[in-house]
């Protein structure tokens, strides 16, 4: 075993982004701390204590705000099927938990740009910078040069006040002060403008931010091998327009197409709903420049089934970037875990992406049967069902089945929704 083996903070490999064990050996203490465990255990405490004292105050923040999406009006929060864990949470729901939290367990923070920065003792050289990874606590930040700086986190930036178990995720914006002998320690972290979110691994009933700062999904869907499976896309939609994230989708390995008419025709239902689709083939080259100027400018998360070809499709856009980081494994009291962690990769474009191996399948949980069809807003253009419940599925007089016997409501995008519904909770 390599000593980066047993290393165990996340190494990034390519693209610029590599750390070594000698990037942290300046600090032993720090290291040792982190080695230990110590930090994450007393983190841990720290969100315990707060959390049973809002509880012991009654003051616990209560469960995600119901908000509305068309014409849906529902409840609209929680975790997909899928994979259970993951969901992304809109920033004014961060921010309302983030005044709560503020207000029971911490006095205000003179923590905006350009005031003073508690517990610094170098404010005058605080800048500000982009978190690209987190691992138990100790980041990489993106520097005014592009550099990879190790950072560790003031502590009095404490994950309780921010209503999350983790107080920096990658994509936030940051203020740190570069500190000695190559490492930074992390001072403040901007507001959010969106948080993609999921059950915490150790604490079930606690959420962790995952992605920070996120504006899109790329849906990866491989037209072969695997084959193309339209009701994850289809999933992955419904969770993209719950966090208000945009989506756009890239059916990759095109090349394995019998005719790109057929590509064409399955993915003909996403277009007339308004997304970009984008036909791509990481081997061939085409649909590469597509992609690239989709991802210009803009952080967009990663999703899709392993295998897709979301790392080859990297490597395509930007040649010498790889997004495969190695595995990570944090101790807990219930044993062994291993956790996936998300990484920040910038782009030549300016664009960013977010490839988060832990929810590349990232689930539904919490939507309800009822609420299902206000995610298919093809149902809409339908006419009116005899029944004012119908759930379009057996009911007589149905104008969601009669649209799609009539081909106005594609077939595959009807049969996603059984699916769908069968798989949610009554
Ligand atoms: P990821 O798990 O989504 O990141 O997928 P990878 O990028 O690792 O790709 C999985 C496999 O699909 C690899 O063996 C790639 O060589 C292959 N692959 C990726 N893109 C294409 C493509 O456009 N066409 C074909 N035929 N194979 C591809
Ligand atoms: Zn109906």
């Amino acid at each position: 075993m390599s000593p980066q083996d047993s290393w165990p903070f996340v190494l990034l490999h390519g693209g610029g982004v590599q750390l070594s064990k000698q990037d942290f050996s300046k600090h032993p203490e720090t290291v040792d701390r982190y080695l230990r465990g110590a930090s994450r255990q007393e983190r841990r405490g720290q969100i315990e204590s707060a959390r049973k004292k809002a509880v012991r105050r009654n003051l616990e923040p209560k469960g995600p705000r119901k908000k509305g999406w068309d014409a849906l009006g529902e409840e609209a929060w929680d975790d997909m099927g899928l994979d259970a864990n993951e969901r992304i949470m809109p920033i004014d729901e961060n921010d309302r938990r983030k005044d709560l939290a503020r207000a029971v367990f911490a006095p205000p923070r003179e923590t905006e740009l350009g005031t003073s920065m508690p517990g610094t003792d170098h404010p005058e050289t605080a800048v500000r910078g982009t978190v690209l990874t987190v691992n138990s606590g100790l980041c990489t930040v993106e520097t005014g040069d592009g550099s990879p700086l190790p950072c560790t986190i003031r502590s009095s930036i404490t994950a309780a006040e921010t209503g999350f178990t983790n107080a920096v995720a990658a994509g936030d914006e940051v203020i740190y002060t570069p500190g000695v002998a190559g490492a930074g320690i992390i001072e403040q972290v901007l507001p959010r403008r969106s948080a993609l979110t999921r059950q915490d691994v150790f604490l079930k009933h606690l959420r962790q931010v995952v992605v920070a700062n996120a504006d899109q999904v790329l849906i990866v869907a491989s037209w072969r091998e695997p084959v193309i499976w339209l009701e994850l896309i289809d999933r992955y939609l419904i969770a993209a327009r719950r966090s208000g994230l945009g989506a756009v989708v890239c059916v990759n390995k095109v090349d394995l197409a019998e005719s790109l008419a057929e590509v064409d025709g399955a993915m003909q239902p996403y277009r007339e709903l308004g997304f970009e689709v984008i036909k791509a083939s990481a081997r061939t080259g085409q649909g590469i420049e597509s992609l690239r100027q989709t991802l210009e400018g803009k952080v967009t998360v990663l999703v899709g089934m392993s295998g897709a070809g979301k790392s080859s499709l990297v490597t395509a856009v930007q040649p010498g970037l790889t997004i495969r980081t190695s595995e990570v494994r944090a101790q807990s009291g219930e044993g062994r875990h291993t956790t996936t962690q998300a990484a920040l990769f910038r782009l030549a474009n300016c664009g960013a992406v977010v490839d988060t191996p832990g929810i590349r399948e990232f689930g539904i949980a919490g939507l309800t049967r009822r609420e299902l069809g206000g995610y298919f807003p093809e149902f809409a253009r339908a006419t009116v069902c005899r029944f004012a419940d119908c759930a379009h599925m057996a009911e007589p007089d149905c104008g969601v089945q009669a649209a799609v016997a009539s081909g106005a409501i594609a077939r595959s995008r009807y049969h996603s929704y059984t699916l769908i519904y069968a798989a949610l909770p009554l």
